[in-house]
Parts: structure tokens; C-alpha cells; sequence
């Protein structure tokens, strides 16, 4: 007989778990998985796919007006938001039924209903039975926080409420200046919403290089997003006309929504994890080592509850290590070096490695290789956009340990990068690679002279 009813449970199936309890179960371990909304996470239900139709949606009417200036009569285009939505949910309800087939072709169980811990080896699901299982994984994500202390805080929205509005806004206020507050303003404004994104320090993407944050903001506000840094609410008033935000300093703004994007928290509340002994950090996250284990010894944790980097391709690759660790003899901690992410913004952003300020920090004497440029095609409609790439190089080693793009297709730009950067690429080897020509990508390895910041003139 069996110690426990089974082998692996998980709780939580958002990318990271599932790919976990896939593994596992193909592995022929007994695997319960419970989740208590949407199957599919945050990636899928409430993040980065539906967001990214959003993005595709928003860039069409910028699409338009570059297609006017290769010749084309584009007239009165008009946007149908509750025709999208309904296509969209459409989408998200396929995808997450795939997850869901996904994980019964794979022969874990699955059970809808909040779930909690009653030690380290004891499940409760609402409404279901106790089961006891020999290991347990937690991947239940994160979700937004909000300012609950901030008058009138009940009046705003979350990027959760925002995949759901009845109706496209005229006016939005976004609060934050990190990946989803800074992907929402371009996503509104190029859906012709009158768009302002409050930061409260002086530049937006904190952590991100200093140029792209800068070339970001300038771009967006070219774009029509009016960025106001340095601020940030004081209350919210719902008045007749809409809702007046209230900035510190003593500014107002008018709009109907007010959505914040102020950070993500990890949701390890109400899940017992007090009862079981799981040791969290100060905003909650789950304790892991490089294996994901937690400080109980069969219990693990994988994507954003653990607050590392918070990207699906993470809680994707944190799961498969756990599942190969403990389920397939295969011992596997996932690298969180070299990571590429991506802003959705509108340029968008494509970033893998250090920024110029924590090159500086680490190695000293850096090179920097760093363009602006008019794309070919939004030039050639007499647009006055820009892009930026800037490579950062350890000026002993001289290998690349930075690329950053802001431009057309930077996110799928960074991915080949970031291919290089891991593999230690140097600038030499880089500089080898043939160009393809015409693209803009080509301007990455024909950066020849070092940057220098105006003023010192460019070396040789
Ligand atoms: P971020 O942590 O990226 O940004 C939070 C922003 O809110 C920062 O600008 C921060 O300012 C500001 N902020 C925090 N607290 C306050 C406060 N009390 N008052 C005013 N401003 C505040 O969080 P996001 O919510 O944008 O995204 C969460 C995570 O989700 C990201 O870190 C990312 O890992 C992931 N994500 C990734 C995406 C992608 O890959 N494209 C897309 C969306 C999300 P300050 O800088 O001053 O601290």
C-alpha cells in the first residue's frame, strides 16, 4: 500500500505547475493538480497572452497611418472593443483547454477549488476530500497589489479588471512604470484612448538600462501617451463627469478609469503554509533554494509565489527542472542568469543581460556600442520614430554582456541575442556574424565605434 494518495500535488495551474505536473505524470507518478479559478495562470487567463492581443489590436492604427504613407487610402477605420473581447475570450477559453487536455493526456488528476495545506503532507480542496501526498509544489503566481490605504482606491481597476471592460474608456489614467503599466498605456492610447501614465520616480522601467528607459518614454510620448514622472495619487474623487485623479504636488486629471500597475504580489495567503512550517520572505514569496525546494523538505515552489523573476519561460523551465529533479532521476536547477525579457510597449523593448549602470558596477571599464536610427519603413512614410540599440561589453573580457533594442521587433530580436550572450559571446565573434540585409536587426552587428556621451566625441 502506498504511504500517501500521491505521489506529487500541486496546487496552482498557471505555467509553472502544469508543465511540473505534466512531467511528473508522464513519468508515471500518481499527480493531483488543483487550481480555484481558470486553468492556464496568469500567463494565459490574465496576462501575457490576452495582453498580447491587446497589443496586436492597439498597433493597427499606427499600422494605418504608416500604410498612408506608402500609398494607401485608409478610410475611417473604427475599432469594435466588445467584438474583440468576445474574440479574445474566445482564444483564452481554447488555450485553456488545452492546458487542461494537456494534463489529463499526461494522467494527472485535476480538481477545481481553493486549496490549502494541513501540514506538510495533508491537501484540503474546498469541497473536496483531504488527500495526502509525498510531495508538494506550490505555484499559485501572484496578482496585483493595490494601494489599499489610498482614498478611493475602490474606484480603480487592476490589469485583471482592465481584459474586462465593458466598454473602451475615453480617458484612462495608468498608475506605475513598470512592464504591465507601461505595455497598458501604449495598448490604450493606440486604441485611441486618451492616455496618461503616472510615475512616481523620474524615468519609467526602473532596473532597465538608462538610454532604452529614456528613448521608451520620449517614443511614447510621441506616440501620444502623456507620461507625467515624479508623482502619483493622493486620492481618487468619482464625480458626475468621470474620476479625478489626485497627485501629490497638487495636480488633477480627469478620465473614466483609473487602472494601477504598482508590482505584483506572490499568493501564498490562506493557503496554510504557516501549518506546514514554509519559511517566506518579507513580501510573502516562498523561500526556495536552486532546486525550488522550500525549507520543508517535501515541499517546492515555482514561478512568480517565489518572486525570482517573475517571466512565464521561468515558471516554465523552474517547474521542468523540479519535475526532471524529483520525478525523472535528472538533478536540474534552472540558470536565472542571461534571461531575456521583453516590454510590449509600442516601440517595444528587447533587453538580455546587464544594463550600462550594473556593467559599470561589476566589471569597471566597459565598452559601449550604442545607435539611433530611423527605421527604414516608418521613415520612409515620414515619420519621425527612432530606434535604439546599445550593446555593453566588459572592456577586459570583451565579451557582450549586454544587448538592448528598442524598435520594431526587438522582442524577437533579444531572443537570438540572447542565444549569444549566454554562450559568452565576444564582441570580436559578434562583430563576424554577416549582416542580413535590409533589416534593422543588421545595425546590431555593424556597431563598430564605441560610444561615447556627447561631449568626449567618438573614439576609434
Ligand atoms: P513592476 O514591479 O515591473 O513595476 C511596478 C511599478 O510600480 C514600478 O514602476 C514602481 O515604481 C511602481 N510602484 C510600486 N509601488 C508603488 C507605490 N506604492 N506607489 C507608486 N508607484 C509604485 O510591476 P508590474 O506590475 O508592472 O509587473 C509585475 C511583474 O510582472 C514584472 O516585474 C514582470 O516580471 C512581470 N511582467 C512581465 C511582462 C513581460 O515580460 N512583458 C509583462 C507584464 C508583467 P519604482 O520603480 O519607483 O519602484
Amino acid at each position: 500500500m502506498a504511504k500517501y494518495d500521491y505521489d506529487l500535488f500541486v496546487i496552482g495551474a498557471g505555467s509553472g505547475g502544469v508543465r511540473a505536473a505534466r512531467l511528473a505524470a508522464l513519468s508515471g507518478a500518481k499527480v493531483m493538480v488543483a487550481e480555484e479559478h481558470r486553468v492556464g495562470g496568469t500567463c494565459v487567463i490574465r496576462g501575457c497572452v490576452p495582453k498580447k492581443l491587446m497589443v496586436y489590436a492597439s498597433e493597427f492604427s499606427h499600422s494605418f497611418e504608416t500604410a498612408r504613407g506608402f500609398g494607401w487610402t485608409i478610410d475611417n477605420p473604427r475599432f469594435d472593443w466588445p467584438r474583440f473581447l468576445a474574440e479574445k475570450d474566445k482564444e483564452i477559453a481554447r488555450l485553456s483547454g488545452i492546458y487542461v487536455r494537456n494534463l489529463e493526456n499526461a494522467g494527472a488528476e485535476l480538481v477545481h477549488g481553493k486549496a490549502r495545506l494541513i501540514d506538510a503532507h495533508t491537501v484540503e480542496v474546498e469541497g473536496h476530500d483531504r488527500v495526502t501526498a509525498g510531495k508538494i509544489l506550490i505555484a499559485t503566481g501572484g496578482r496585483p497589489w493595490m494601494p489599499k490605504a489610498l482614498k478611493g482606491v475602490e474606484h480603480a481597476i487592476s490589469s485583471n479588471e482592465a481584459f474586462h471592460l465593458t466598454e473602451l474608456p475615453k480617458r484612462i489614467v495608468i498608475a506605475g512604470g513598470g512592464y504591465i503599466a507601461v505595455e497598458f498605456a501604449c495598448i490604450f492610447n493606440g486604441l485611441g484612448v486618451e492616455t496618461h501614465l503616472v510615475h512616481r520616480g523620474p524615468n519609467i522601467l526602473r532596473g532597465f538600462d538608462d538610454d532604452i528607459r529614456t528613448h521608451v518614454t520620449e517614443e511614447m510620448g510621441r506616440r501620444g501617451v502623456r507620461v507625467i514622472l515624479s508623482t502619483q495619487h493622493d486620492a481618487i474623487e468619482k464625480t458626475a463627469t468621470g474620476l479625478v485623479s489626485r497627485f501629490t504636488g497638487g495636480h488633477h486629471c480627469e478620465s473614466d478609469v483609473v487602472m494601477f500597475a504598482l508590482g505584483r504580489e506572490p499568493c501564498t495567503d490562506d493557503l496554510g503554509l504557516d501549518a506546514a512550517g514554509v519559511k517566506l520572505d518579507e513580501k510573502g514569496a516562498v523561500v526556495v533554494d536552486e532546486f525550488s525546494r522550500s525549507s520543508v523538505k517535501n515541499i517546492w515552489a515555482v514561478g512568480d509565489v517565489t518572486n525570482r523573476i517573475n517571466l512565464t519561460p521561468v515558471a516554465i523551465r523552474e517547474g521542468h527542472a523540479f519535475a526532471d529533479t524529483e520525478f525523472n532521476d535528472k538533478p536540474t536547477s534552472f540558470d536565472h542568469e542571461m534571461v531575456a525579457s521583453a516590454v510590449f510597449s509600442q516601440p517595444p523593448v528587447g533587453t538580455v543581460g546587464l544594463s550600462e549602470a550594473d556593467a559599470r558596477h561589476k566589471y569597471g571599464k566597459i565598452d559601449i556600442y550604442m545607435t539611433r536610427l530611423r527605421p527604414m519603413k516608418t521613415a520612409f512614410a515620414g515619420e519621425d520614430e527612432r530606434c535604439l540599440m546599445k550593446l555593453v561589453v566588459d572592456a577586459e573580457s570583451q565579451k557582450v554582456v549586454g544587448c538592448h533594442v528598442v524598435g520594431p521587433d526587438s522582442a524577437e530580436m533579444i531572443q537570438m541575442a540572447a542565444i549569444a550572450l549566454k554562450m559568452g559571446v565576444t564582441k570580436q565573434q559578434w562583430d563576424s556574424t554577416c549582416a542580413v540585409h535590409p533589416t534593422l536587426a543588421e545595425e546590431l552587428v555593424t556597431l563598430r565605434e564605441k560610444y561615447l556621451p556627447p561631449g568626449l566625441g567618438q573614439a576609434a
